[in-house]
C-alpha cells in the first residue's frame, strides 16, 4: 500500500492507493488558513496518521509515502523550500514522513505529481513522450521524454506557461511580457468575458455575468455558446488561437505522442478538445483531457517510487 498527498493552497489531499492506483480511502484536510511551516507539518502529518487509522493499515503495510507540493522543491533531499500560497521555509518533508511512518518517502513538484499520476494511471498510461498542460489561474506543465519526468536544473523546467507568445502583450505575473499564461490560461478567458461583457449587457453573455454579480466563472461562456450567443462564440475562438500558439510551440520542441489537457476546464470535454485537435491539423500529436481529474496529483504522488531519476 502506497500513501499520496496532494498539498495545494486551499486543501491538502492524503490517500491510501493500491498497487493498480486505485485509492482506497482519501481525506481532506484545509490548508488555507495556515500561518507557519510548523502548523503545515502538523496538518499533513496528522492527517496521514489520521488516514492510516481510518483505512485499518498498520505502519508495514505502507511501502511508500509520496507527495506533491506547490513551489520551489528540492527533489534529491526531499525538501519544499518555498511556495507562494503557502508557509513553507525548507521544510524536509520526505525525512518527516519516512520517521514517521517508516517507508521510503519522496517529494515533487504538484504539476509533476499530476502528469505523472495520468502518465501512471490515466490517459497516457503507455506513451513515453507526453506534455501536460494544466490551465488554470496560470498554466503548469509537466514533461514526460522518454518515459522519465524532465525536472531540469533545479527543478524548474516544465514552466510552459511563461514561454512569451506575444512580445507586445500583457505583463505576466513573473515581470515578463506575453507570457502565454497571460492569454490562454482559464483566469485570462473569464477575465476577456468579463471585460467584453460590459459592453454587451443585453448579451445572453451579459445577462449570465449580472445574474452572477458580475462575475464570470470557468462555465459561463461555455453555457452562452450552448445558446447560441455569438459574442460568446468569438471570445472563445480567439482564446482557442491564444491556445494553439503555445501547443504548436510545445509540439515542435517535444514532438510528444500526447498532450494532456487537465485543470477544471478540461471538463468541457470535446467542445475544448475538438477546436484545438483542428488547431493541430495533421499533426500525430494526440491531444486529450485528464482522466483522473483532480485525484491525478494524490495518485502520481503516490507513484513516484516508480520514478528513476
Ligand atoms: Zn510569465
Amino acid at each position: 500500500m502506497k500513501i499520496g498527498i496532494d498539498l495545494g493552497g486551499t486543501n491538502v489531499d492524503i490517500g491510501a492507493v493500491d498497487d493498480s492506483y486505485r485509492i482506497l480511502h482519501s481525506l481532506q484536510f484545509r490548508t488555507a488558513d495556515c500561518r507557519t511551516p510548523e502548523e503545515l507539518q502538523t496538518i499533513v502529518l496528522d492527517g496521514a496518521r489520521k488516514l492510516i487509522a481510518e483505512a485499518g493499515l498498520d505502519g508495514e503495510q505502507i511501502d511508500f509515502i509520496g507527495m506533491g507540493c506547490p513551489g520551489e522543491i528540492d527533489t534529491e533531499k526531499g525538501i519544499a523550500l518555498a511556495a507562494d500560497n503557502l508557509p513553507i521555509d525548507r521544510i524536509p518533508f520526505a525525512k518527516l514522513l519516512s520517521d514517521a511512518f517508516g517507508a521510503p518517502a519522496k517529494l515533487d513538484n504538484d504539476a509533476n505529481c499530476a502528469a505523472w499520476g495520468e502518465h501512471m494511471a490515466g490517459v497516457s498510461k503507455g506513451y513515453r513522450n507526453v506534455v501536460t498542460v494544466t490551465l488554470g489561474t496560470g498554466i503548469g506543465g509537466g514533461i514526460i521524454v522518454d518515459g522519465k519526468l524532465l525536472h531540469g536544473k533545479e527543478n524548474h523546467a516544465g514552466e510552459i506557461g511563461h514561454m512569451v507568445i506575444d512580445i507586445h502583450g500583457k505583463r505576466c505575473g513573473c515581470g515578463r511580457i506575453g507570457c502565454w499564461e497571460t492569454v490562454a490560461s482559464t483566469r485570462a478567458l473569464t477575465r476577456e468575458v468579463e471585460h467584453q461583457a460590459q459592453y454587451a449587457p443585453n448579451s445572453r453573455l451579459g445577462k449570465l455575468i449580472a445574474a452572477n454579480g458580475g462575475r464570470a466563472n470557468g462555465k459561463t461562456l461555455f453555457i452562452a455558446m450552448s445558446e447560441e450567443d455569438n459574442m460568446a462564440r468569438s471570445i472563445f475562438n480567439d482564446w482557442i488561437r491564444s491556445l494553439e500558439v503555445g501547443m504548436w510551440n510545445i509540439i515542435n520542441i517535444f514532438r510528444p505522442d500526447m498532450i494532456v489537457i487537465s485543470g477544471g476546464i478540461s471538463k468541457e470535454g470535446e467542445t475544448l478538445l475538438q477546436p484545438l485537435r483542428a488547431a493541430v491539423g495533421k499533426c500525430s500529436t494526440m491531444i486529450r483531457a485528464g482522466r483522473l481529474g483532480g485525484q491525478a496529483g494524490l495518485i502520481g504522488a503516490a507513484a513516484l517510487d516508480e520514478l528513476s531519476i
